[in-house]
């Protein structure tokens, strides 16, 4: 219990007050030093930190105001309160000894409860203060704890404000604030040049709705993998990021000339069309990019941007090298592009897509065994409309499904309707294109049989054109798709093979019947056997797995010639006709096809 309640210095020349106090205190539960004189208090009020000093005013060398005043002058002993013991009892001394630091004043002969009471009080009043500064202390840290915490806090928010959350790139607002400084300094510096890409990813919408959003999430951030592993190596890329959706952007820096852009653009292209490998499904994703060189008319960021986002709609209406450069021309189109879903609507309501028709020969005895169907859209002010300028939106939009379940009705009706008219033989296939997004409608097996009963026509009689692109995704849902079409006797073509991303190894598990030899391959075919390419090759692997082979765009004899020698048996192409109207198929099934080799219109 001794010395639980503090320690008090009492310092006093007369012994008979030390021993009094001393016991008095003591016996209080105070801890006790003493002392007789100033400086000896002093010191030993440094080396002790006594929690109160009872101080007599009245000493030899040193008075109690003198002490007082230095223990207040030292920061070590400036805290610790000081009552003072005195005979004097006068106002004036009193006032002396509160001006020299005292915090309070006992009178002798002293009453030992009016002693105890005012230690109590000082030794509480001391407690409290004490506790009061680790109260202090321990706010300061808590104040400190939550202003690091709302320093974090702020951070990340303007982390979150300048970037994207899903891939972490800079967001549309950072690129339009760091594009806006680049054009600032090239209007002050005409050494900086810059150009803008705007990256759209194709058919993302069917990816998100057939895989996912999960997936289409992780294809996403697999994009902007590549993007910023691009932008490590390319010291050109001054900034790339994502502006929401599937939308990205681009910011290049120093660059020579456009052709230094065009490479950059084809060389992310190429990163980009590689497979993404996500939760099991290997996911091609193509990317149409539209390019703004910069140029010092620009007033603004967003114009910029805008006009790029105008070139990368322009770049998705092609069918190949999806990429283009802005042009002043182009916003008029790009409001043509935005009405063309309407405009597609209202077409297939009007009935105004119609089907045309290229007759496929056998090479050998130079016949025709088939057609394929190509759509046209004979457009009200437009004239004829051809499939690339928007088979492409079609299929963006998804509204290929219900345009594809049109077309197929069609090409079904004509059929039998030349059926009717007598002017078909047996053998006579009608072949029509199937875009991917079709091909995966769950309704599609339906769709096709319903075609069939409804025209009464025979199942062999119909070919479906399928692209690489319908092959690639979810192999075992294509592969079922294709086995059901299969067992209802309906024949299948790969189109444009070569072009697009067939795993080879797979082809051979599909229940394909044709490859169509692609005419980018078949247009190169000259008399130099060396110009044949990869036509032999694909003719021959045909043949290995019992496939047909269709060369298509044959344009000249030289090229019939080569194709012959090499065994291609059917094909295609302006040399034998271009695509008629329905009505015209009957005049070319009458004619030997020597009378209009080479007349087509
Ligand atoms: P495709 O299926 O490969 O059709 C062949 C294209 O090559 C046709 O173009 C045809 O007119 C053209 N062609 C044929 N012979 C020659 C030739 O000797 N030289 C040249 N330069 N071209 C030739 P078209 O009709 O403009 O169709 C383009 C593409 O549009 C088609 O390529 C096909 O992918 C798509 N398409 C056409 N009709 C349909 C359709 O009904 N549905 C779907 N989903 N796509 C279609
Ligand atoms: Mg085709
Ligand atoms: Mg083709």
């Amino acid at each position: 219990m001794n010395g639980q309640l503090g320690c008090i210095l009492i310092v006093d020349d007369a012994p008979t007050n030390l021993f009094v106090l001393s016991k008095l205190l003591t016996s209080a539960g105070y801890e006790v030093i003493q002392s007789s004189g100033g400086l000896e208090a002093i010191a030993l009020a440094q080396s002790h930190q006594p929690t109160l000093i009872l101080l007599d005013i009245m000493m030899p060398n040193m008075d109690g105001y003198e002490v007082c005043r230095r223990l207040r002058s030292m920061p070590e002993t400036a805290h610790i309160p000081v009552i003072f013991l005195s005979a004097l009892d006068a106002p004036f001394d009193k006032i002396q000894a509160f001006h020299s630091g005292a915090a309070d004043y006992v009178t002798k002969p002293f009453q030992t409860e009016e002693v105890m009471a005012r230690v109590h009080l000082q030794i509480e009043l001391r407690l409290a203060r004490k506790r009061q500064e680790q109260i202090n202390v321990e706010l300061e840290k808590r104040v400190d704890e939550r202003t690091q915490l709302l320093e974090l806090a702020h951070s990340q928010m303007v982390d979150l404000a300048q970037s994207d959350r899903l891939t972490r790139l800079p967001n549309r607002p950072s690129f339009l604030r760091r594009l806006g400084k680049v054009m600032a300094q090239s209007q002050t510096d005409p050494r900086v040049s810059f150009a803008v890409l705007f990256l759209d990813c194709d058919r993302f919408k069917r990816i998100n709705d057939s895989l996912g959003y999960r997936i289409g999430d992780q294809l996403l951030k697999g994009i902007a993998r590549r993007l910023s592993t691009f932008e490590q190596k390319h010291a050109e890329v001054d900034m790339v990021a994502r502006f929401g959706g599937d939308e990205f952007g681009i910011l290049l820096l120093d660059i020579a000339d456009k052709t230094d852009v065009v490479d950059f653009t084809e060389k992310v292209s190429r990163i980009l069309s590689r497979p993404f490998l996500l939760a099991g499904h290997h996911i091609f994703s193509t990317i149409s990019i539209g390019m703004v060189w910069g140029d010092r008319s620009y007033v603004s960021a967003e114009h910029l941007l805008r006009d790029a986002d105008v070139a990368m709609y322009q770049a998705k209406a092609r069918m190949h090298r999806k990429y283009c450069w802005f042009e002043p021309g182009m916003h008029h189109l790009a409001v043509k592009l935005l009405n063309l879903e309407t405009g597609m609507r209202l077409a297939l309501q009007r009935r105004e897509f119609e089907l045309h028709y290229q007759p496929i020969i056998d090479l050998e005895r130079m016949k025709i065994v088939g057609f394929e169907a190509l759509v046209r859209w004979q457009h009200p002010v437009e004239g004829l409309i051809l499939p690339n300028e928007f088979i492409p939106f079609a299929e963006e939009t998804g509204f290929i499904v219900e345009l594809g379940a049109q077309i197929l009705e069609m090409a079904c009706t004509h059929v039998a309707d030349w059926e009717r008219a007598g002017v078909v033989d047996d053998e006579l296939t009608i072949s029509v294109n199937i875009a991917p997004e079709q091909l995966l409608q769950p309704s599609i097996l339906n769709h096709v049989q319903h075609c069939l009963d409804s025209t009464g026509i025979c199942a062999q009689r119909l070919r479906l054109e399928l692209t690489e692109r319908s092959l690639i995704g979810d192999h075992e849902l294509v592969d079922d798709i294709l086995q059901a079409l299969k067992q209802q006797n309906i024949r299948l073509s790969i189109d444009d093979f070569g072009t697009g991303y067939s795993a080879l190894g797979y082809l051979h598990q599909l229940p394909v019947d044709c490859l169509k030899v692609d005419r980018l391959f078949v247009k190169s075919i000259t008399d130099d056997p060396g110009s044949l390419g990869i036509v032999p090759l694909i003719i021959s692997m045909a043949k290995t797995m019992n496939m047909e082979v269709v060369a298509e765009g044959i344009e000249n004899i030289t090229q019939l010639d080569q194709l012959r020698k090499l065994g291609c048996q059917y094909g295609q192409g302006y040399l034998f006709h271009k695509a008629v109207a329905a009505d015209r198929v009957a005049d070319l099934l009458s004619a030997p096809i020597s009378s209009w080799l080479g007349e087509s219109d």
